[in-house]
């Protein structure tokens, strides 16, 4: 790994994939059971745009449902020379046949994106099997583990390393495993997402700045919902799960990353010097 290098990660979801509230109870009672369309593609768009207003790179984390309702997603991600990883196919599926798991990850490769090296499962919903399918299929990586105090019915492996480090399998096979940067010692998360909305830019900057002496890198994650201005107001959902999305995180972000300027910001795939995607 490249030493005091940051990694911005990008997991390409909508608004209602997160896990703070009953996906089919909302969409049942407020869309009719019809998912309804979001701007996913403009503020995925915004964070390339951004991304390269101060030429930075990022790793964009695909979910496969989004790429096949938005085609637009994935030509942006094309064209540019950002990395494309994958997040799985469907967010909130609780896999209980593995069979439909592995399927839909081929899937992923056949329709979506066939090169992707990186894998981050989405609600952290890893397990040793599922690895060990995804490096048979060819990924080089995963980012889903977060070396945090367990949060209960959340996430949280406090005895996973803070650094990368293999997860060796039957046959001499490995897959790199990049966690996601945390306050070192106390071991708490917060290098974005909820944490970077509702506790603030300090902490996640001080995640990011402690991660980087103690770790030697550190790894921000943001969701294109979280710039959003047209997330719904559906009175049902916590104040806290949309709190500050929109211009205030852009805005939040851009300070971000001026404040690590003087580091390099690389893809995850530059940063453990694996080969390019092909384009
Ligand atoms: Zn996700």
């Amino acid at each position: 790994m490249i030493e005091n290098s940051i990694y911005m990660t990008v997991d390409v979801e909508e608004w209602f994939h997160t896990n703070w509230f009953n996906v089919p109870e909302v969409i049942d009672e407020h869309y009719d059971s019809v998912y309804p369309k979001s701007d996913v593609v403009k503020t995925t768009k915004q964070l390339v745009d951004t991304f390269d207003s101060y030429d930075i790179n990022a790793t964009f984390f695909v979910l496969g449902e989004t790429a096949e309702r938005y085609p637009e997603i994935m030509e942006i991600l094309k064209s540019c020379e950002h990395e494309i990883a994958c997040h799985g196919w469907y967010h909130n599926k609780k896999y209980d046949n593995i069979e439909d798991f592995k399927n839909d990850i081929l899937k992923f490769k056949n329709e979506i994106y066939s090169d992707a090296k990186g894998f981050r499962f989405p609600n952290f919903s890893y397990s040793s099997e599922k690895f060990k399918f995804i490096l048979k299929e060819g990924f080089k990586y995963d980012s889903s583990i977060v070396p945090c105090l367990n949060i209960p019915s959340w996430y949280g492996s406090y005895k996973s390393s803070t650094k990368p480090y293999n997860l060796n399998f039957d046959g001499g096979l490995s897959l790199t495993e990049f966690p996601m940067s945390v306050l070192p010692y106390i071991r708490l998360p917060g290098a974005g997402g909820w944490f970077f909305r509702n506790v603030g830019y300090h902490w996640t900057k001080n995640v990011v700045k402690y991660s980087l002496k103690k770790t030697g890198y550190g790894m921000i994650y943001i969701h294109p919902w979280e710039i959003s201005d047209s997330n719904p107001d559906i009175k049902d959902i916590k104040f806290h799960v949309f709190r500050n999305t929109g211009h205030k995180t852009l805005n939040n972000l851009k300070k971000l990353i001026e404040t690590f300027s003087g580091n390099e910001f690389l893809t995850i795939s530059d940063g453990l010097n694996l080969e390019r995607n092909a384009r």
